[in-house]
């Protein structure tokens, strides 16, 4: 089984190192902003968008025209990548994923990619990484690089810049330990499995959110890009990434110990995104509820459901496991112990009492073993359907619905 992964270093550059790397990510910046601009008037003049070949032929008509010739200054294939994150982009959009592209901000997004191993030599034995244009890096060896180097990313982030080295490697076919388990997503509780177990939220936003608001002010107060703007600008950002970095290591933790503990693991198939887009509405037609939604909004952003989900799944995938999501209707007004379907189940927010059979619960503890329920459900339909799909991968297609359905 063939395994990607990234690992990721805090780079230790010369004062040099660091003026040629914020360089290289302007020119990136700034190629990918001519390149959409450019995109964009064609497309109001009626003319085909350019394609990837299309845009690199300007791209050394760039670099070689007197204009920008700085341009030249910057490695080549980063240049290049930029252009394909252009496209991929474009893609994202037409295939409806995203938003349409949008321009690159300074300090928003400082990075660049090196996409050919053979131009990179890792020497790990000395803590550094040679890259072109660059010279040899030093970095914080924190952790052993596994597998052979299929391309490097440089980033910047609060002032430190840092080398994530994509890698693939061949791992034995994993046996998958443990059993399945459902689990119920919360506010109250992060997490909570069907074997009654839960995971406490970590309310790493709001332990900080005190401090982000001060920080806001404070910034909110000052004259815009004067000199006491941009401190306070740095601040707020230092704690956003100090939120983050909490945050990840909250899910990676427990996304890591559940994956190694389960074979199966079956979620709500909630849709995040939308969840959080819709509170507000729109000037037309203003949502209902907007305070409680964004407030609850907040706090799925907060804990990250999203991210948890995504990680449960390639770190399942890894283990020999998987992830099913399940339809979320009724998971938290069924009754587990004699099935019957009513909102009066759910009393308060916290609570489940049937009112047919009168069994009680903690109703997230019902929302798991529901979860499980409709997990195994959904398995052993596409076990009858067709061939079992390998271990990798969210099970969410509508078909399969179709057929447990019918
Ligand atoms: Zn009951």
């Amino acid at each position: 089984m063939e395994r990607l992964q990234a690992f990721k270093y805090e780079l230790m550059p010369t004062g040099e190192q660091q003026r040629d790397m914020r360089r290289f990510a302007g020119s990136c910046r700034f190629v990918f902003n001519k390149a959409l601009a450019l995109q964009k008037e064609r497309y109001e003049q009626g003319e085909k968008k350019l394609g990837y070949a299309g845009l690199c032929k300007l791209l050394t008509e760039w670099r070689n025209s007197t204009e920008t010739a700085w341009l030249a200054n910057a490695p080549v294939h980063p240049l290049q990548q930029t252009l394909k994150d252009l496209e991929r982009a474009y893609s994202n959009f037409f295939a409806k994923r995203a938003d349409f592209p949008r321009f690159k901000k300074k300090s928003q997004s400082d990075s660049f990619r090196y996409p050919d191993p053979k131009q990179i030599k890792l020497d790990q034995a000395n803590n550094r990484i040679f890259l072109p244009k660059l010279g040899w890096l030093r970095y914080r060896n924190s952790r052993d690089v596994l597998g052979a180097v299929k391309n490097v990313t440089v980033s910047q982030s609060c002032g430190k810049w840092y080398v994530s080295i994509q890698t693939e490697r061949e791992v034995a076919q994993p046996i998958p330990q443990g059993g399945a388990v459902g689990i119920d997503m919360g506010l109250a509780r992060f997490a909570t499995m069907s074997d009654g177990s839960f995971l406490a939220p970590l309310n790493s936003f709001k332990r900080h959110e005190m401090a982000l608001r001060k920080a806001q002010r404070a910034m909110s107060r000052k004259v815009k890009f004067s000199r006491n703007w941009k401190k306070a600008k740095a601040r707020v950002q230092k704690l956003h990434s100090r939120i983050g970095n909490a945050r990840r290591d909250y899910l990676h933790k427990a996304t890591t110990t559940i994956s190694q503990n389960h074979a199966m693991v079956c979620i709500e198939d909630l849709q995040v995104r939308n969840m959080s887009k819709s509170a507000a509405g729109t000037t037309k037609k203003p949502g209902k509820n907007v305070q409680a939604k964004s407030g609850l909004n907040k706090s799925i952003l907060d804990q990250g459901w999203f991210e948890f989900r995504r990680q449960l799944d390639y770190k399942l995938a890894w283990n020999g496991g998987y992830l099913i999501a399940v339809p979320p209707q009724n998971t938290s007004r069924t009754c587990p112990c004699c099935g019957h379907v009513s909102a009066e189940n759910r009393q308060t927010q916290a609570r489940f009492a049937c009112v047919e059979c009168g069994v009680e619960e903690n109703a997230d503890l019902v929302g798991a073993i529901n979860v499980l329920r409709a997990g195994h459900a959904r398995l052993a339909c596409e076990v009858s359907g067709e061939a079992m799909p390998p271990a990798a991968g969210t099970h969410r297609s509508d078909s399969v619905a179709a057929q447990c359905r019918a």
